[in-house]
């Protein structure tokens, strides 16, 4: 086998740009090359190679004693040398490492006369998108493993994480040893044999240092006693226990204290994210190779200028120092180098989506018909809010440039977004344009349908009525046709809505994904409205921009996020907030409550019901599909029927109900004909019952905040009084702090803070639905992080849009990996 000279070549060059200051490697050149050099050799088995190899005295060359020009004598020599080695002729069948024969054979450099040029070193080594196999001691067999848990070149490996690290950095001796902190100690061996502990064939050992003696029992692993040979030197890293008035380690992470740098003990040690089959001391081994060996070999993508600026790590140090960090301070400085990576691309990715967008093919200015908006505003039942009215006018303002629009309107649930939208929606239909708007759910999208229905009877006169079609008459010059497009329609009524649609004969569709599947055609489309973004991906919005020409978007949410947060993960989206809510809105009284109560809860109900209320109850939570969710919710509604509320009238809600029956308890439950609604999670948005005071949560530990908060948004919109009633079984420590949390907080805005401390962005968001990469280093705490990401995007941005500057050439690259791997919208 070779060696691979390729990191020490880079350290060297780098060294060499940065001046001989021995500065391009943390802890020193001479740490590095002792490192290095080990592994180097390990891979030689050619002997003459060795020879050659030994003569570069790279152990020994005290490289931070020598003058400046001395180092750069140095340096160019060993550079001279590694590249007569790698042109030596190499020699087969000598595998020395067992690991060597399963590995797939590997591409061997043709030899080639003088120095091969870097196209052909690149070539011949493997790269860092190789197979795990390319990793020393990574088996076939280990491949599956690994893959389990994504990882499936070596770049992936170099960021696969560990979850947190164990400070085994202590170092006592064993007389200072106390108990029950983690604690380091180095010490000999004096005995070590198998015992009997608890039924299981375990390992006793003493171990002593110049202070004392300690005894140390591994449970239930007999082999360790081969391996712990009087005399050896251990390391050995746990807690201290008292047994029989002893000191005792238990299980403690342990290994020999060789001339290698330690790996489980006596340091800042990664704990990884485990499958079944991979353990843990040979995942760090392997981690730990795969670190030293190719780290050094990522390219730096950040150019160096805004490094300087924000004070980052290089990228090779900060991956090596986020697993094996040297010290706390550098764990930390490695975050923050990844974490900016992480969020610069996001941010550098939206931007660039937004200019794409907006800059692609133009968009359709949209005249503004006040007439027919001031007809419909004047018909509505209620005043509209101030903050209402302001985002009126910025959409507006928008729909007549000929950039296209892309907004985000983020508003408290119920602060009445619905009505915002319907008018943007009518001035593009009064202008001949048309709208279409977009329900995360059947339910929701049919009452939307019932609920714009409802509100243009009211401003003009009904022509027509089909089950999914009605237009009016008086608000235009022309009948205003409105149209539900859900799944539930097929065949022939199907063909003749899309056939509609794409004459131009119908102004408004509502409806659901169904609206993004191929066979809608619009004829043109002017206004995409999407409703509750969380649950749409940008892929989902970019088919949406597709559809027509370019036609100007609007996407809801009432997940509030914080503003910096919505600028970078949203950057190709304006913002608009509705941080009103209308008047006469009580707050939500919200309780947690113990399993125990839930008969309390249920007489809770039926008083509410006695004095003319309803009440939703939400049923257990059963992650799977939405058919075991649907038949649990149909179980849950007759054990209520029959053994709770024989007496009340109950309805039920599921998904996978046919919408004419969704259609029929949503209708009865809003006319006061249900007492209860018996539903799956499907309730938690959109749904509008102002009688509605009740909401009950079954299994509230398992949902989210934001989703928490969503149901109790389904209450509190009218008049009275509401309450928000959570039963958890057995919640687990995150969850209660979630139980609390909601109990406690009311304010949208706040619980999202909350909510991303709890979990992070990357889940807060579901990006990974989304389609945007993986954030899994940044932290909402980053806001300091997020701003300064989302400043030096913006810098970029303006100095080379289009990276095509040379020192940009990698950041370009590195931008195109990681969306493409996100979403296909990025080529
Ligand atoms: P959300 O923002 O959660 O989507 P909706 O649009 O569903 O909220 O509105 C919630 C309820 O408030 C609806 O019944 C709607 O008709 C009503 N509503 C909207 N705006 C106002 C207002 N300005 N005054 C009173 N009620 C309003
Ligand atoms: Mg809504």
């Amino acid at each position: 086998m070779s060696i691979n000279a390729e990191p020490l070549r880079k350290i060297l060059e780098l060294e060499h740009k940065k001046g001989y200051l021995d500065s391009a490697v943390i802890g020193g050149l001479d740490r590095f090359l002792h490192k290095w050099t080990g592994q180097a050799i390990e891979s030689i088995t050619n002997r003459q190679l060795l020879q050659s190899f030994h003569k570069l005295h790279l152990v020994d060359a005290n490289y931070a004693s020598l003058t400046k020009e001395q180092r750069k004598q140095w340096a160019h020599s060993v550079l001279a040398l590694l590249a007569e080695l790698e042109l030596m002729p190499q020699e087969k069948g000598k595998a020395k490492l067992p690991q060597e024969s399963v590995t797939p054979p590997k591409i061997r450099r043709a030899p080639a006369a003088g120095r091969p040029s870097l196209a052909a070193r690149q070539q011949a080594t493997e790269s860092l998108d190789s197979p795990i196999t390319a990793v020393r001691g990574i088996s076939s067999n280990l491949v599956a493993k690994f893959n389990r848990l994504g990882v499936k070149t070596v770049r992936d490996l170099l960021y696969f994480f560990p979850h947190r690290h164990l400070d085994y950095s202590q170092r006592k001796f064993i007389s200072q040893l106390v108990e029950g902190e983690e604690q380091t100690i180095i010490a000999h061996v004096w005995q070590a044999h198998e015992i009997m502990l608890g039924g299981r064939r375990s390992t006793e050992a003493i171990v002593g240092d110049e202070t004392g003696n300690v005894r140390v029992v591994w449970f239930n692993n007999p082999y360790l006693v081969k391996t712990l040979r009087t005399n050896t030197r251990v390391v050995i890293s746990g807690r201290v226990s008292l047994y029989k008035g002893r000191h005792v380690f238990e299980s403690p992470e342990w290994e020999l204290a060789e001339d290698k740098e330690l790996v489980h003990t006596g340091r800042l040690v990664p704990v990884y994210p485990l499958t079944q089959g991979l353990r843990s001391r040979q995942v760090r081994q392997i981690m730990k190779r795969t670190v030293d060996q190719w780290a050094w070999q990522l390219d730096d993508f950040l150019p160096e200028e805004l490094k300087q600026r924000c004070h980052l790590l290089d990228l090779p140090q900060a991956i090596s120092q986020a697993h094996y960090p040297e010290d706390e301070a550098l764990k930390v400085k490695a975050r923050v180098r990844l974490a900016f990576d992480e969020l610069i691309l996001l941010q550098l990715g939206v931007l660039s989506q937004k200019r794409d967008w907006q800059e692609s093919q133009p968009g359709n200015p949209i005249g503004v018909d006040t007439r027919l908006l001031a007809v419909f505003l004047n018909s509505l039942p209620f005043e509209l809010t101030m903050a209402q009215h302001r985002v009126i006018e910025e959409l507006l303002a928008d729909l007549q440039k000929s950039r296209p629009m892309s907004r985000l309107l983020q508003g408290e649930v119920g602060s009445g977004k619905t009505v915002v939208a319907m008018a943007a929606l009518l001035v593009a239909a009064a202008n001949g344009y048309q709208g279409a708007f977009m329900a995360p759910t059947e339910i929701l999208a049919e009452q939307h349908f019932t609920s714009v229905c409802h509100l243009l009877s009211r401003a003009g006169k009904q022509e027509t009525e089909e089950d999914y079609l009605r237009s009016y008459s008086g608000l235009s010059s022309r009948p205003l046709t409105v149209a539900l497009l859900i799944g539930d329609i097929k065949g022939v009524k199907k063909q003749k809505l899309q056939q509609y649609i794409l004459n131009g004969d119908i102004d408004i569709v509502i409806g659901t994904h169904a609206l993004i599947q191929k066979g809608v055609e619009f004829c043109r489309l002017g206004l995409v409205v999407v409703d509750e973004q969380h649950r749409f991906g940008v892929t989902q919005r970019s088919a949406l921009r597709q559809k027509g020409f370019n036609p100007h978007v609007l996407v809801m949410t009432a997940t509030p996020i914080p503003r910096t947060l919505a600028l970078t993960l949203y950057g190709d989206l304006d913002l608009s907030v509705i941080d009103q809510l209308p008047p006469g809105r009580q707050a939500v009284k919200t309780k947690w409550l113990k399993p125990m109560q839930r008969e309390s809860a249920h007489a809770f109900i039926r008083r509410q019901v006695a004095s003319g209320r309803q009440a939703f109850i939400v049923c257990p939570f059963v992650e799977e599909s939405e058919t075991i969710q649907a038949k649990a919710a149909v179980a849950e509604y007759e054990r209520l029927s029959r053994e709770v509320f024989p007496d009340l009238r109950l309805g039920l809600l599921h998904g996978r109900m046919p919408s004419v029956e969704k259609d029929r308890a949503m209708r009865r439950f809003r006319a006061g004909e249900l007492d209860i609604l018996v539903s799956t999670p499907v309730v938690e948005v959109g749904i509008d019952v102002p009688n509605a005071t009740v909401m009950l949560v079954e299994s509230a530990d398992r949902f989210g905040l934001s989703q928490l908060h969503q149901f109790r948004g389904r209450v509190g919109r009218g008049q009275e009084q509401s309450y928000c009633l959570l039963l958890a079984e057995n919640p687990s420590d995150i969850a209660r702090q979630r139980l609390d949390i909601i109990e406690q907080i009311r304010d949208g805005f706040q619980l999202a803070e909350e909510d991303l401390k709890l979990r992070g962005p990357g889940e807060f968001f579901g990006t990974r639905q989304s389609g945007l990469p993986d954030l899994r280093m940044a932290k909402l705490s980053d806001v300091a992080l997020l701003e300064l990401a989302r400043s030096e995007a913006i810098r970029l941005f303006e100095k080379d849009p289009t990276l095509d500057k040379p020192e940009h050439h990698l950041l370009a690259k590195e931008l195109a990996r990681v969306w493409q791997k996100g979403t296909a919208e990025w080529s």
